[in-house]
């Protein structure tokens, strides 16, 4: 079992945060007989509200629940946005993000690597990554050419989905004329499917589940409420870091090998800038000494969507407390068996609008639940409607839109200034538009069978011009940031294709910072992907 409860001083790696990524790249390590020290800012992840996948209603809705697992996190008033201040959850808790989403499980398009690897980063093409994906997975559809069985990760289907997301399912198919796909992680995403989540038996299957608690290699050491203010880097080598434990005390803890830096977006590049990479100037203005003048925290994208919430009479779940106590009460009697097993969201489409290229340019998640509105950036609980309803979150997955990351202060416990820059490019605001009203032509479908009783959000009557103005106030972060240590092969990278950070010996960046574009689909699996993919460049290099 992975140690947990010591807190040594040196190991061959140390590895800072246990997220997606994170989780995947210690477990591995470990288990190739190398010590590892992972590290982590948040909490234990044994606890119901994150094992229990159905919780995530109340944990992001509660906020008393989220500030147990989450950084708190806002961006900057987006300027496209209304000047909106919105919320960027973040994990902060064992598991990371892993720990607190969805677990809508999705690995993207092939020809998202692909694109990656034509940019000249060898090794990350569609075929190539699906080795590092075939390793993590136990797919209940069993192993074929495409998915993996027997990993960390359990990946199955929700066996009690609602009537309405199997009408959903058609009426995507007679609307759009899509294929019905049996599995949209194989070879062709196009189409509409059930979804696949990481959960099973009534547990989350969080990258922490699978990689340290399930997989526990004997060396593998985790040590939670530890904060990394730095990584220290000495004649161009880094050798460890500087980590505040939940006392406030101090400790260098070293690395015999490499660091590897797992903080995700947010946490990686800030980490990054503390310990002196990144613009040089930015770092000056902070007065921090420069150590490698690299493009940190640019290349910041999302993705965005729109909900649309329908009133149907073809669900049965309702968003109030007293829903909710009862299913509890069921679940503890006979676990795996009620809504509080599964991920909330029930089917998935990749379909394009009139804008999309090669690939499937919007994503359509459907929930059978009501949902908020207009938006969640105010940091309270928010009512939903009370009758039963299907939502369907509108999503753009190629955002051209471009922010940054930057430091507020040098002080590692400040939070940084995000600034995805929502809705830039005025095309992002098309496609959510079209896509909105794609949705609406899906759910007039005759598959419902007079189902659909009313659009309860944003309202039938909102169209044209004052549809695009209210999708400025009503558009909402998937919570899929990445980029922000973009991996390639030019000037404008920060970390090589073997996830070296330019300019600093001894120093690997692993987690969703390092796409250099995002994938078409939830970023989890993608993520857990690099840290897999991490690990064997790893110990390749150290043969
Ligand atoms: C609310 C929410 C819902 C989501 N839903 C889905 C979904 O359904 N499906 C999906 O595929 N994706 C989803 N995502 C996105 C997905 O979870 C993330 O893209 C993915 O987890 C990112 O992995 P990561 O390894 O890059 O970072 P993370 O998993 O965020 O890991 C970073 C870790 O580093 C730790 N850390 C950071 N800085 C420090 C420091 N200085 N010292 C110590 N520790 C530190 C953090 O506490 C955290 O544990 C969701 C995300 C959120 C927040």
């Amino acid at each position: 079992m992975a140690k947990q409860g010591s807190r040594s001083d040196e190991a061959d790696y140390v590895v800072v945060g246990s997220g997606s990524a994170g989780a995947a790249v210690a477990g591995r390590l470990a288990e190739s007989g190398a010590s590892v020290i992972v590290l982590e800012a948040g909490k234990s992840d044994e606890q119901f509200l994150v094992k229990k996948p159905g919780m995530i209603g109340p944990m992001h809705a509660v906020p008393q629940l989220k500030a147990k697992v989450d950084w708190g996190l806002y961006s900057t008033p987006q300027k496209h946005m209304l000047d909106r201040k919105m919320p960027v959850p973040r994990g902060k808790v064992v598991g990371g993000s892993s720990s607190i989403n969805g677990m809508v499980y999705v690995r993207g398009n092939r020809a998202n690597y692909d694109s990656w690897a034509a940019e000249g980063n060898t090794g990350w093409e569609a075929d190539s990554v699906n080795a590092a994906y075939l390793r993590m997975e136990d797919y209940e559809g069993g192993a074929n050419a495409y998915r993996g069985s027997g990993g960390p990760i359990r990946i199955t289907r929700n066996k009690f989905p609602q009537e309405g997301a199997g009408m959903f399912i058609d009426a995507v198919h007679d609307t759009l004329d899509v294929p019905v796909l049996d599995d949209y992680n194989a070879e062709s995403q196009e189409g509409v499917a059930w979804m696949q989540q990481n959960a099973a038996d009534g547990l989350r299957y969080s990258a922490s589940r699978g990689y340290i608690h399930d997989l526990a290699p004997a060396t593998l050491e985790l040590q939670s409420e530890v904060l990394v203010r730095r990584v220290v880097i000495e004649s161009g080598r880094a050798t460890g870091v500087e980590v505040q434990d939940k006392d406030g005390g101090r400790r260098t803890i070293r690395a015999g090998k490499e660091v590897v830096l797992s903080g995700g977006f947010v946490g990686s590049a800030q980490l990054l800038m503390l310990s002196g990479v990144g613009h040089a100037q930015h770092l000056r203005d902070h007065g921090i000494e420069v150590v490698a003048d690299l493009p940190v925290g640019d290349n910041l994208h999302d993705h965005l969507f729109h909900a649309l919430t329908f009133h149907a009479t073809s669900a049965k779940m309702k968003g109030n407390p007293w829903f909710f106590a009862k299913g509890l009460a069921k679940e503890v009697v006979r676990p795996g068996t009620t809504f509080l097993a599964n991920s909330v969201f029930e089917v998935l489409g990749f379909v394009r609008t009139s804008q999309a290229t090669d690939v499937p340019d919007l994503q359509l998640h459907l929930l059978p639940w009501a949902y908020v509105s207009p938006n969640q950036d105010a940091p309270i609980r928010h009512e939903v409607d009370p009758r039963t309803a299907l939502t369907v979150l509108t999503t753009l997955i190629y955002p051209r839109s471009r922010g940054t990351l930057r430091l507020a202060s040098a002080d590692p416990t400040a939070a940084p200034l995000i600034d995805p820059q929502y809705l830039a490019d005025p095309a992002d605001l098309d496609t959510l538009t079209e896509g909105t009203e794609m949705v609406r032509q899906i759910m007039a479908s005759s598959a419902f069978r007079g189902t659909i009783k009313e659009e309860i959000h944003p309202g039938a009557n909102v169209q044209g011009q004052e549809l695009r103005d209210q999708i400025l106030n009503r558009g909402t972060s998937v919570y899929h940031g990445v980029g922000t240590c973009r991996m390639g092969v030019d000037e404008l990278a920060v970390v090589t294709p073997d996830l070296k950070v330019r300019g600093v010996d001894g120093l690997r960046v692993a987690d969703a910072s390092i796409m250099p574009s995002i994938t078409g689909g939830n970023t989890n699996a993608p993520a857990i992907m690099i840290g897999e993919k991490a690990a064997e460049l790893i110990l390749e290099g150290a043969r």
